[in-house]
């Protein structure tokens, strides 16, 4: 029962509402190059889509991956994963695979465009896995930023 007076208290937010949640993003780097062109593409197509990235010669990029993860806060330490689990994953999952590599000759990347944007739904579906495996964490979204004035994300993007 509310006082005379007194301002009630707002209703309990209804179910639609998202409840606040905890995330951690960690961010690693790793150098690798790549050539943008489409498989289907003659030469002068792919220099009059991509341009200077379809150079066959390719070029390189020094990543920064940010990955974030949420989940239920892990009430004695304190955390939403363990960092030395998230880093073990990204180690064997991603930088093994793409660390000072061309990234057009992993066979994901022989059928799809080496782009930022691929690049970060494959790192995405390769960490997801794993997280889920070793971890109550879940992963939120996976953000490659290729250079200082692009970056992609891929998950739940808002
Ligand atoms: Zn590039």
């Amino acid at each position: 029962m509310t006082a005379p007076g007194v301002v009630a208290p707002p209703a309990v937010a209804s179910a639609s509402v998202a409840a606040p949640a905890v995330s951690m993003t960690r961010r690693y780097t790793f150098p690798a190059a790549h050539v943008l062109r489409h498989p289907s593409f003659s030469d002068r197509e792919n220099q009059r889509v991509y341009g200077k990235c379809a150079n066959p010669a390719g070029h390189g990029h020094e990543y920064a991956i940010e990955v974030t993860v949420t989940g239920p806060l892990d009430e004695r330490l304190g955390w939403v994963v363990d960092p030395s689990v998230l880093d073990a994953i990204f180690d064997a999952q991603v930088r093994a695979r793409f660390a000072h590599c061309l990234l057009n000759d992993d066979p994901v990347f022989r059928s799809q465009v080496p782009t930022a944007e691929n690049l970060a739904q494959v790192i995405y579906a390769s960490l997801a896995e794993s997280l889920a495996d070793r971890s109550s964490a879940r992963l939120v979204e996976v953000r490659v930023v290729e250079t200082r004035r692009n970056s992609f994300s891929y998950g739940d993007v808002k």
